[in-house]
């Protein structure tokens, strides 16, 4: 490290410069502590677990910042910046130190040259970065970005200390030309730059420099707690704490015990749900492939995180007022608009308009679930306390409480789909193996085009020799959808009932063609008792497919993309098995979208929005088959029910000649006739 060169300061210089590190840490400390109290007012939610992984999950993803490569760019200068951060930690506190006692090394030795080398190299690469960030703001301005003050001022802050650091350091070896290091090259360089001032114009560069970087990075620490690079401090403990369970999960709700139902008001959040406000960068890549972004609806999941946030910071004076911490302890007025969520900050066709698709949560590189838990838990306030919800989700919750299924169709016939097929139920086969219970669901049992899917996989089974049943009249609807419009307690009643039919025949492993059904049985039913093994008709047709118990043998000649559903993709990671279906029939030629796999645009179906009338802007439906039919195929393969009636939809709409298959159909077509 190079040696101090000359004492910078005198004593009053050094009380002076105490006084302001010592104001600057106690300001900082305040801000920070408010936050954090705040948090501590927030719901419980118990993220103390699986410490391990956590630590784990936290070297990849914030330390070695995985997610931010998706967006190479992005990726190479957010890195620079935050190591050249990471690396400069230490800096700032040996020059603290160093204004308050003169001639005093941190890093003495070689350990110390090591570190100077590691400091020049760095603060290079944060004014490279800083230039990347800036070309990209300035000229290349991707759509996600908001082009805020906060985000210049921040830019310029940091390139200020940077460089107010190198030149203070380049001035003190112009002057002193025996600290020159080769472990230095940066401030070597400069230091040549600068030979050529006079003695008194180098010893103001240092000495200027050596404040201005120094009051700088109090300034900037202190900002921090009030811009949106509060992520620079939240993000590490934000990924700490992200969400282990898997994704397709929501967190149950204690119905029996509970007093209020949801989220309305700022302290109805989880402290978690605060912590993800805080932690938002803005980067706007939840935005991206957001349906209801794409068509002009109100929910921008970034605006809605941040809204989340603003609603936060306003009510933060009355939750500490409120909050056990504050001196006296003095009660806030709990109808406080600065703390209404729904109405206030957010309003309900916000609310209405998200189809849970996921893409926000997977784009995230800090791990906020920027819209989905904290959408469903203001549905569950607005059904279960205000029973206000679009008029036609009474029609699906009315249809699932009397006769298990959203159409209302009638209980008694959800298994007239299998007349005629050699299809036995759990009852009718008692005493015989079962392998796999086929989960049927209420698309699969009552939707025409569904039934047809349904009939194809049972004869792929059969053909297969796979041994398996249905439960006919004793299955019921999921309550996936219920639990997404917020209907916590109709979704827990058919939840229930369903586990314990299931419990009740011992069945171990299922197969369903419907991706929700697949992410509700395999990932939410066990908190309440069920735990099943539960794949996707496409995933066990794959296995048997390549196991050699099927043959795909018929020829289609057709080229075809595919949909990925996103309760089956993103979800839940089935991305292959369609895939591989599609490409083991003879003749078929998949060709892919522009948005597939994880980037693959929602059809429009989640998150109850099945069962809802589409009145705010454009169609989701017709946006995703305007991206089909951009693919020039003849067809597109999809595995989803819900997907197979939007897509049709649209087809029919926009009048395009793209026909939409299910891969299971397409697979029963191609199969080798049961020898
Ligand atoms: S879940 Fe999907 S629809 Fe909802 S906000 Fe996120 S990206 Fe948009
Ligand atoms: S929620 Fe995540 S992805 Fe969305 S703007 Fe904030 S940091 Fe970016």
């Amino acid at each position: 490290m190079l040696p101090t060169a000359r004492v910078i300061l005198g004593v009053p210089g050094r009380l002076v410069f105490g006084l302001l590190v010592l104001f600057a840490v106690l300001a900082f400390a305040y801000s920070v502590i408010r936050r954090v109290r705040v948090l501590q007012a927030g719901a419980p939610d118990n993220r103390f677990t699986r410490i391990p992984e956590r630590i784990g999950r936290t070297l990849e993803y914030a330390f070695a910042q995985r997610r931010m490569f998706r967006d190479l760019y992005a990726g190479i200068f957010h890195i620079f910046i935050f190591a050249g951060f990471v690396v400069l930690t230490v800096r700032v506190v040996s020059l603290v130190v160093e204004g308050l006692v003169p001639g005093w090394q941190l890093l003495p030795g070689r350990v110390g040259d090591l570190y100077t080398l590691a400091k020049d190299v760095f603060e290079v690469l944060v004014l490279v970065g800083v230039a990347m960030a800036v070309y990209r703001r300035a000229f290349a301005r991707p759509a996600r970005l908001d082009l805020t003050g906060d985000a210049w001022l921040i830019l310029f802050l940091i390139a200020l200390l940077i460089s107010a650091d190198l030149v203070s350091e380049g001035a003190k070896v112009a002057l002193h030309p025996e600290l020159k290091t080769p472990f230095a090259p940066a401030v070597g360089a400069i230091a040549g730059l600068l030979g050529g001032c006079s003695p008194a114009t180098l010893t103001a560069l240092y000495e200027w420099g050596w404040w201005i970087h120094l009051v700088d990075i109090l300034c900037f620490a202190n900002y921090l707690p009030y811009s949106k690079h509060f992520h620079i401090l939240a993000s590490i403990p934000n990924i700490f704490f992200m969400n282990l369970e898997p994704m397709g999960r929501l967190a149950p709700v204690d119905i029996e015990n509970s007093e209020r139902f949801g989220v309305s008001r700022v302290e109805d959040l989880t402290w978690k749900q605060m912590l993800d406000g805080y932690t938002c960068t803005e980067c706007g890549r939840c935005r991206v492939v957001c349906p209801t972004v794409l068509t002009g609806k109100p929910l921008d999941p970034k605006a809605f995180i941040g809204e989340v946030r603003d609603a936060v910071y306003a009510a933060t004076p009355e939750i500490l007022q409120a909050s056990a911490f504050a001196p006296g302890g003095a009660t806030a007025d709990k109808a406080s608009p600065r703390k209404e969520l729904i109405g206030g900050w957010i309003s309900e066709d916000t609310i209405w308009a998200c189809t849970t698709c996921g893409w926000c949560t997977t784009a995230c590189p800090v791990f906020i679930i920027p819209a989905v838990d904290k959408i469903v838990a203001m549905r569950r306030h607005l059904v279960l306390e205000k029973t206000e919800f679009p008029k036609e989700v009474q029609t699906a919750f009315r249809g699932m409480e009397t006769n298990g299924n959203p159409w209302g169709m009638a209980a008694a016939s959800r298994a007239d789909w299998a007349k005629g097929l050699p299809v036995l139920t759990m009852a009718e086969a008692k005493g015989q193996e079962v392998e796999v219970l086929f989960w049927v669901g209420c698309a699969g049992s009552y939707e025409d085009r569904a039934k047809r899917v349904s009939r194809a996989l049972t004869e792929i089974l059969h053909a297969a020799g796979v041994k398996f049943a249905i439960l006919g009249t004793e299955e019921t609807c999921t309550g996936d959808s219920a639990r997404r419009m917020g209907n916590e307690y109709l979704f827990q009643t058919l939840a229930q009932q369903n586990i314990e039919t299931l419990n009740g025949y011992g069945i171990k492993k299922i197969v369903t063609n419907c991706p929700h059904c697949l992410n509700c049985i395999k990932n939410e039913y066990k908190d309440f008792g069920g735990s099943f093994e539960v794949v996707h008709g496409a995933q066990l047709v794959a296995d048997l497919i390549a196991a050699g118990r099927v043959r795909m043998t018929g020829e289609i000649a057709e080229t075809i993309t595919f949909h990925d559903p996103c309760y089956l993709g993103r979800y839940n990671g089935v991305y292959d098995a369609p895939r591989q279906i599609l490409r083991s029939i003879p003749g078929l030629e998949l060709k892919e979208l522009a948005r597939s796999r994880e980037q693959g645009l929602c059809c429009g179906a989640g998150g109850g929005r099945m069962w809802m009338e589409e009145k705010l802007g454009t169609r989701i439906n017709q946006a995703r088959m305007k991206e089909i039919a951009e693919a020039g195929t003849g067809a597109v393969g999809v595995s989803c029910p819900f997907c197979m009636v939007m897509i049709g939809n649209a087809r029919d709409e926009i009048g395009v000649a793209t026909q939409p298959f299910d891969v299971l159909e397409l697979a029963r077509r191609s199969m080798a006739p049961a020898p």
